[in-house]
């Protein structure tokens, strides 16, 4: 018996419209104004110059003490770290920080403070302008971890910009990483860190440990070193 031969009907030509999508549209946030550099519509502001309500004290857990004056934020070395009282999974931080003019010491004692990111992987701050250090632990690296791709400080005096692109990780039921944490880290508009995988808490000494957690705050780091204070002004944070 012959085989009938079947006529299967040709599929529609690709027209420009069978790619496009249209809805869902995404959300409507207002920018920041570029003068004044304000904090986008639909950011949470952690810190606007006025008061340190967003932050206790890791210490105390009482309210962060570290001195408000101008507008700006300055670590007090005697207080210890603070932190937001809110926490965070994935997110898009700005923040902004300044070394003092006079700032004095060599390598990791000048100028040191971090970003701490959920509360447990530090981004470097230190004064990095005609400073050497281990290029694993100067600003812009995940401490101890990867070294920036740049040094783009600016000098003591003039205040240094971080953008920070962070995406929280997944955890196995056994407390190892199913998806590590990555991090985008953007200083002064130049690229340190490009979607770099973490791999684990932040350590002086020995090895990252990974440890299971949920989120987690935006810890500011109150280093021991003897040199002369950091400053802080307009932070603002997106959760992503
Ligand atoms: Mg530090």
């Amino acid at each position: 018996s012959a085989q009938e031969k079947k006529e299967y009907p040709k599929p529609e030509a690709m027209r420009p419209a069978m790619t496009e999508f249209w809805t869902p549209q995404p959300k409507v946030v207002t920018p920041g104004d570029i003068k004044t550099n304000s904090a986008p519509s639909d950011a949470i502001v952690l810190f606007d110059g006025t008061n340190l309500s967003a932050w206790k004290s890791c210490k105390t857990g009482g309210d962060a003490d570290w001195k408000l004056q101008n507008g700006v934020m300055t670590v007090d070395k005697s207080k210890g770290d603070i932190e937001t009282k809110q926490h965070f999974g994935s997110f898009q931080l700005h923040i902004e920080w300044c070394v003092p003019e006079n700032i004095t010491g060599k390598s990791q004692a000048r100028g040191n403070s971090g970003v701490f990111l959920q509360g447990m992987y530090e981004i470097q701050i230190l004064d990095c302008y005609n400073n050497k250090t281990y290029t694993n632990g100067q600003t812009g690296s995940i401490y101890k971890q990867s070294t920036p791709k740049a040094n783009a400080m600016r000098k003591p005096g003039e205040w240094n910009v971080y953008d920070i692109i962070y995406n929280a990780p997944v955890f196995n039921e056994d407390g190892s990483y199913r998806v590590p944490p990555t991090v985008t880290v953007i200083h002064n508009g130049v690229v340190l860190q490009n979607n770099v995988a973490i791999r684990g808490t932040t350590e002086y000494i020995g090895h990252p440990k990974v440890e299971k957690h949920g989120a987690g705050p935006i810890k500011l780091q109150s280093h021991g070193d003897p040199s002369e204070p950091i400053s802080f002004r307009n932070i603002w944070l997106r959760k992503l």
